[in-house]
């Protein structure tokens, strides 16, 4: 058998049930939290390795009913689903129908990739007749590729969905090298999180003249410490990432351990430096130490 590989986003009204369910996905195997290479605004939450297959959870706005900004949060959530394989498109099967389903099953169709509606907190419901009565509501709405009833709390019909995502992933290599799933994830991630920012913060020609590299990682019972460097191509670009006064840099530090904390799960002390290394993506033992060819996702 081919090795399979893809993506798969979950959309659903806050409170589905998204987050317990990709707990339940993933299980033990959760290999990584991180934000996805290349692109700004979606972050994968998990990485499932199967035998023969990879499988990458992308994180996706929850869709919000009543918000001014709706609009704008739905097409983030479109956006953000646009190249995912499979989209998971996750039903509270205890809530009441409302006339928002519909417009919820609209995002679905506007991704253009395979769906499979799950219905999710079966342990909850008395009455196998409602199930029944949801699932051909939803058949009416849209032609989804599978309709999964599910318990992501007790576990219920997890595997089943598992088979069917993985039944509709597509062919190809693994997506991220399997080193970093293991050895030292939470150091890669980290680096990706400061490029990230610096990606968002800059423009032009300085994101393609970046890499991050983790000089020093000191994990204290309340405290993880770290040094980073960014590595920029010319000394322009230094001082462009560095701005007024230290500014842009401190801006990108402070995003950087935020985010830094909620993936370790602790305070965090972070030090950046930017050096001027001309040519580094020419220079092979700088890539492999920065994994940059990773980072790419080339
Ligand atoms: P999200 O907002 O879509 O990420 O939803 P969460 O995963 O945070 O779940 C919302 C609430 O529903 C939490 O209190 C969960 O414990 C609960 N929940 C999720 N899945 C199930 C389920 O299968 N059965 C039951 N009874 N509760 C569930
Ligand atoms: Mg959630």
């Amino acid at each position: 058998m081919k090795h399979r590989a893809g993506f798969v986003a979950i959309l659903g009204r806050p409170n589905a049930g998204k987050s317990t369910l990709l707990n339940a996905l993933l299980g033990t195997k959760l290999a990584i939290v991180a934000p996805r290479p290349q692109t700004t605004r979606t972050a994968i939450q998990g990485v499932l390795k199967l035998p023969g297959a990879q499988i990458v959870f992308v994180d996706t706005p929850g869709i919000h009913e009543s918000s001014t900004l709706l609009n704008k949060r739905m097409m983030d959530q479109v956006r953000a689903s646009a190249d995912a394989d499979v989209v998971l498109f996750l039903v509270d099967a205890t809530a009441r129908p409302s006339d928002e389903d519909a417009g919820a099953v609209d995002l679905v169709k506007k991704t253009g990739a395979p769906a499979i509606a799950v219905f999710n907190k079966i342990d909850k419901l008395r009455e196998k007749a409602k199930l029944l009565a949801l699932i051909e509501r939803y058949k009416e709405m849209h032609d989804f590729a599978a309709y999964v009833p599910i318990s992501a709390l007790k576990g219920d019909g997890v595997d089943l969905l598992r088979k069917e995502i993985l039944a509709r992933i597509p062919e190809g290599p693994a997506l991220y090298p399997k080193d970093h799933l293991t050895d030292q994830p939470e150091r890669f991630l980290a680096a990706e999180i400061i490029r990230e920012k610096v990606l968002h913060l800059t423009r032009q020609e300085v994101p393609h003249a970046v890499a991050v590299m983790i000089e020093n990682w000191e994990d204290t019972p309340g405290l993880v410490r770290i040094a980073a460097t960014i590595y920029v191509e010319r000394p322009g670009q230094k001082a462009i990432l560095i701005g007024a006064g230290g500014a842009l840099l401190k801006k990108i530090g402070t995003l950087a351990r935020r985010e830094i904390e909620t993936l370790v799960g602790k305070k965090v002390y972070l030090q950046t430096f930017v050096k001027v290394r001309p040519n580094w993506r020419q220079d092979p033992e700088f890539l492999a130490a920065t994994d940059w060819r990773g980072m790419a996702g080339t």
